[in-house]
């Protein structure tokens, strides 16, 4: 079948906010527990796979970037969990942020526009001074705050001084301050000093040291439990569609023309990690493989887009449902030949 052109584009997830300094530092996590508050779900995860978490707290000290788990899903300084959305899309329709318990509102900021940084300006802003966003911070007693940043201009629905209910609206997910993907910026925190709400650990304290304490209720643990990998959205095409039509929230295209120049399986994942090895298949409605490419992944991306085409060559195409397959292997321990499976979808179209 010759040389099968495969695309591949990378990209990191900058979310844009970092620890407030805390006027007490809370040095190990045996601080009290009485009256701290059980999170539920700080986003309307009610639409299925809505909520992924593409960032967590930083844990390793220093310039590293390690999340609590070891894995790369943060960076550094990084002091909250992101909930991300999908595409630009779900974000225009409006995703609430809810209230993750019953508290008062402390701060709130609704005037600053929502606007994706491209590539370029994502990396500048890396090394820039943090940018405000819209957000409310919200007390629960006993010195525990929660903080919810990158609201929609105009979406935030509370007043300082407000009592709010648990589950109770906020505002919307959006992307003001600094950020590349839509995204609610979720933080914990003790007497200012930052607590990861997975292992109640302390960000900068090494990772893979365990759970001490889970903030999280049931529904949240389930809804937003740690997964390494997973599809953002991903079908079949006539052409290789543009990455900002991908970002914006591109489905399945089907059907498919007989007569189209191409036939494309695209594909947009969070969480591809150095030496993970991914295959992509396109098969024709009689079940032949058309196309196929097998990569490995020189290091760690945040997102990463991949397309797989293959040109006519006849008239027409067959007509038939046509398929694209991704499978995403990681090497599995010390050893480099053992693969663990780590994330496997399919997307069909019809042609005619
Ligand atoms: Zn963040």
């Amino acid at each position: 079948m010759g040389r099968v052109p495969l695309a591949i584009f990378l990209s990191l997830a900058f979310c844009g906010l970092f620890p407030v300094t805390a006027a007490e530092q809370i040095k190990s996590p045996n601080y009290p527990l009485e009256g701290a508050p059980l999170l539920s779900l700080p986003v309307d995860c009610s639409e299925a796979g809505r909520c992924s978490v593409q960032n967590y707290v930083d844990f390793a000290p220093g310039p590293k970037a390690l999340d609590h788990t070891c894995g790369p899903l943060t960076y550094n300084g990084h002091s909250g969990v992101d909930i991300r959305l999908r595409s630009v899309e779900a974000m225009e329709r409006g995703v609430a942020v809810l209230a993750a318990a019953t508290g008062t509102v402390i701060a709130s900021r609704n005037d600053i526009p929502d606007r994706l940084l491209n590539e370029v300006e994502a990396r500048q802003a890396l090394a820039a001074p943090v940018k405000p966003s819209n957000s409310v911070s919200l007390y629960h007693g006993n010195g525990w705050t929660t903080h919810y940043g990158h609201l929609r201009k105009g979406s935030v629905t509370v007043k300082t001084g407000q009592i709010v209910k648990r589950g109770q609206q906020l505002g919307l997910i959006g992307a003001s301050g600094s950020t590349n993907f839509p995204h609610l910026h979720f933080t914990l925190l003790l007497r200012d000093q930052v607590i990861d709400p997975y292992s109640g650990r302390l960000p900068g304290s090494g990772c893979g040291a365990g759970v001490h304490h889970s903030f999280w209720n049931e529904e949240a643990a389930k809804l937003l439990a740690y997964r390494s990998s997973g599809v953002l959205n991903a079908g079949l095409a006539e052409r290789i569609p543009s990455q900002r039509k991908i970002r914006r929230g591109l489905r399945n295209k089907t059907p498919l023309s007989t007569t189209a120049d191409q036939i494309v399986f695209w594909t947009r994942i969070w969480g591809l990690r150095r030496n993970d090895r991914f295959h992509i298949r396109l098969f024709a409605a009689n079940g032949a493989l058309l196309a196929e490419s097998t990569q490995r992944a020189d290091d760690d991306n945040a997102v990463s887009i991949a397309s797989l085409s293959i040109s006519r060559r006849t008239d027409a195409w067959p007509q038939g449902t046509y398929r694209g397959e991704y499978l995403l292997e990681r090497p599995n321990g010390a050893k480099d030949e053992k693969f663990e499976k780590i994330l496997k979808f399919s997307r069909e179209a019809e042609i005619r």
